[in-house]
Parts: C-alpha cells; sequence; structure tokens
C-alpha cells in the first residue's frame, strides 16, 4: 500500500544516510531510484567501501506496519571526469551500470564500463524492434505434437511463438520472450498468440481434424490483468471452438503471488471450459498445497527431468514421485522433451502416456503440421 511504500522509503533513506559522510549528499530522484554524490574521493575504488557499506545495511530485512520486508539494492556507479564531465552524463551512465546490476540478479554494486554504452544501445534497438515486430506481427506459431503413446495418436499440439525477424530470421522465445515482459508488451503478444492458435485450430476442425486440443503458453504477467479470464473466453467463442479444447499453460511461479487472486481467475477459467497446465512442473516451487487448492487439469514434467532417463543409468525417483503426485491428484500429465525411444518406454512404463518431445516431432509449422495430422503420424515402430 502506498502508506507502507512511503514508510519503507523513509527508513531506505535513513539507511543510506547511515552509510554516509557530512559532505556527501543524498537524494531521491523519484520512485525507489536514490542518487549518492561523495565529492571527497581520493581514488574512484573508494567507492567500492560506501557501496559495501550500503549492501551490508540492506542484508537486515526493514520493519514496517508491523512487516519485515527484504528489499534488495543494485548500484551503478560513475566517476567524474573518466565516466562524464557533466551531471546529466553521470548520472546517465551510472543508470546504465545500475540496470546491469538489476539484470545480473541485484544485490550488488558495477562501475559503469563504455562497454555498458554499446551494450544498452543495442538493447534499445532490440526493444525498438521488438515493438515494431509486435506493430507488424512479424510471429508465426510452431505447433508441437502432444503424443498418446499408448493410443498411438496426436491428441493435441502445443502452440510455440517463433519471431520471423526481417534480418535475423528465426527468433526463439527465449530470446525475446523475457524483454517482452519486461516492457509490458507481452499482452499484446499473447492475444496475437491466443487469436492465431484458436483460428488456426478453427481452420483445422473444419477439415475434419476434430480430435485435437490446443495449448498455449500464457506469461504469468497476464495474471495481474483483470480481463483475462474474459479476453481468453472471448476469443474461443469468436471462433467458434468448444472451450474444452484450449489449454493453457503456465508456469509455477505466478502461483506464490497474490494466491487468490489467480485462484479466483483460474476457477473462472475452468467454468469457463478452459483447461490450466502447470508448465515446467518440478523447477520451481511445486507446492503441494497449491496443487491441492488449484483448479488444474494437467502437469507437464519439465524436460530437465526427462533427460535424466538414460540408459543403463538408475532412474531418478523424481519422475515416479512427480507420476505418483499426479495420479493422487487425478491430474493429467504430460512428460516433456522426450528424445529417445528408452525415455519414452520408461515414460510409458511408469504410467505416464502423453508426451511430446524431438523423438516424435519438432515444433513445425502450420502447414508441415497439418501434413503429420493428415498422413495419420506413424508414431511407434512397434
Ligand atoms: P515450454 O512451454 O516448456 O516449451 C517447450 C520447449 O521445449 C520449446 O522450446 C520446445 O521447442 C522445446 N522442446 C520440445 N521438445 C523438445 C525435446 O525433445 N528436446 C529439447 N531439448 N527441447 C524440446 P521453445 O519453442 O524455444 O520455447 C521455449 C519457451 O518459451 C517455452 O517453454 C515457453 O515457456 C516459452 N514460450 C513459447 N511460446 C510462448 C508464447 O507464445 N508465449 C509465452 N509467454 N511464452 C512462450
Ligand atoms: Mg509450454
Ligand atoms: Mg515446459
Amino acid at each position: 500500500g502506498p502508506s507502507e511504500g512511503d514508510d519503507l522509503l523513509k527508513s531506505v533513506a535513513i539507511r543510506l544516510r547511515n552509510c554516509m559522510r557530512a559532505s556527501d549528499t543524498l537524494a531521491r530522484q523519484g520512485g525507489d531510484e536514490f542518487t549518492v554524490l561523495l565529492p571527497d574521493l581520493a581514488q574512484a575504488d573508494n567507492a567500492i567501501v560506501i557501496a559495501e557499506k550500503i549492501l551490508n545495511e540492506f542484508r537486515v530485512p526493514f520493519h514496517v506496519s508491523g512487516q519485515d520486508f527484504s528489499v534488495s539494492v543494485s548500484i551503478g556507479i560513475s566517476v567524474f571526469p573518466r565516466d562524464g564531465e557533466s551531471a546529466d552524463a553521470l548520472l546517465k551512465h551510472a543508470d546504465i551500470a545500475m540496470f546491469r546490476v538489476k539484470n545480473n540478479g541485484k544485490n550488488g554494486f558495477k562501475f559503469f564500463d563504455p562497454e555498458m554504452n554499446a551494450c544498452h544501445h543495442e538493447r534499445i534497438i532490440r526493444e525498438n524492434e521488438l515493438r515494431c515486430a509486435v506493430r507488424n506481427s512479424e510471429f508465426e506459431l510452431h505447433y508441437q505434437p502432444l503424443v498418446c503413446v499408448t493410443g498411438n495418436r496426436i491428441v493435441g499440439l502445443e502452440a510455440l511463438i517463433r519471431w520471423r525477424h526481417p534480418v535475423r530470421g528465426l527468433v526463439f522465445p527465449c530470446s525475446f520472450i523475457d524483454m517482452a515482459e519486461e516492457i509490458g508488451l507481452i499482452h499484446e503478444i499473447t492475444y496475437w498468440v491466443l487469436a492465431e492458435a484458436c483460428g488456426q485450430l478453427a481452420r483445422w476442425r473444419a477439415m475434419g481434424l476434430d480430435n485435437l486440443r490446443i495449448s498455449i503458453n500464457v506469461s504469468p504477467q497476464e495474471f495481474n490483468r483483470n480481463d483475462l479470464v474474459e479476453r481468453i473466453a472471448s476469443n474461443v467463442s469468436k471462433f467458434g471452438l468448444p472451450e474444452d479444447v484450449l489449454e493453457i499453460e503456465i508456469t509455477e511461479n505466478p502461483l506464490l503471488q497474490d494466491v487468490s487472486g489467480v485462484i479466483d481467475k483460474m476457477h473462472r477459467l475452468r467454468e469457463c471450459g478452459i483447461r490450466i497446465s502447470i508448465d515446467d512442473f518440478g523447477t520451481h516451487y511445486s507446492s503441494l498445497n497449491y496443487l491441492r487448492r488449484f483448479p488444474i487439469n494437467t502437469i507437464k514434467i519439465d524436460q530437465s527431468f526427462v533427460r535424466d532417463l538414460v540408459e543403463g543409468q538408475n532412474c531418478s525417483p523424481i519422475i515416479p514421485a512427480i507420476i505418483c503426485i499426479a495420479r493422487g491428484f487425478g491430474l493429467n500429465l504430460v512428460a516433456e522433451g522426450v528424445e529417445t525411444d528408452y525415455q519414452m518406454k520408461t515414460l510409458r512404463d511408469l504410467g505416464c502416456d502423453e508426451m511430446q518431445g524431438y523423438l516424435f516431432s519438432m515444433p513445425l509449422p502450420a502447414d508441415d503440421v497439418e501434413q503429420l495430422l493428415c498422413d495419420a503420424f506413424p508414431i511407434l515402430q512397434d
């Protein structure tokens, strides 16, 4: 809340002041950014002493309105005249160094380095390119089959976004989804994916391929938006799809913040018939309590666990444990990243029969996956 925020800022200012001498200047620039001016440094490296003092001061949580708050600190340092001769240049360069610390996991300090300027410049170019890509819809979806190995058929497709960059060619989501989240573009991307995937599924259903469900990945950030449920449901109905053909995949982390808000949205999605899947299960907190409280349909075993299934080596107990949990909760189970026959057979024998992975198919453009669906897909040889 705003009053707790103000109290916290005041406490932060007091702790910062405790790290400084009378001749130094402390200012709040706005938001959660403070500037420290150290005019009497004998040498630049002496700033390290102050930076470490500040980091140390912030190790102890702040006590505000009866609660403890842990606060991370990211410190960027610029030195006159090496890093700039004007206040503007010094502030700008300290800012760039600070962002570098933030991006590297926070709680640290960095001196400005001219090479950072080049990276910063590069980042601004990338951000602008991504904005342009959203405006011009430079994206495409590839679809990876989800296979039921006991029924020997494709039961669904996961839609995975790619960016068809005019110069760099096909760019994978790991290179731009985080940035899209940071600069507030993810919302538009999610709804582009949703409309594209639903439209494509409707076309396939019209061709008689009507035994498929489709999964889309939804960024945790979407759960902060109030119109999430309406936007998803209206897309499904716009394309005349039955609601239960759409599954949204979310990773576990959003489940930890504003739990009751997330549960409420999930229930409303389920009331609309939309299925919910927990992606990369086992890589975050995997709280069993959440599994009990969240109305989910499916858990997807993360590919890192599947990769550990190697012929001739002992099977890690993680996969059997996850399978057991899914069964206990009556959940559907999918294993991701299945690449070898051995992995497929081990998973199948353990009782997980829905899988995804290069063993069956890479994610493919719509036309190629359509071919695969129409050719009745020879999934297993034996
Ligand atoms: P994910 O949802 O867990 O998707 C699975 C990733 O594993 C995909 O990578 C897929 O190409 C890859 N994969 C599939 N089978 C195999 C295999 O057998 N071996 C290996 N090594 N990898 C396999 P991709 O397409 O690069 O996507 C990466 C992540 O980006 C996705 O992970 C998902 O979290 C995110 N993502 C993809 N599309 C979207 C989207 O439309 N919106 C959002 N918010 N995130 C997306
Ligand atoms: Mg996924
Ligand atoms: Mg995954």
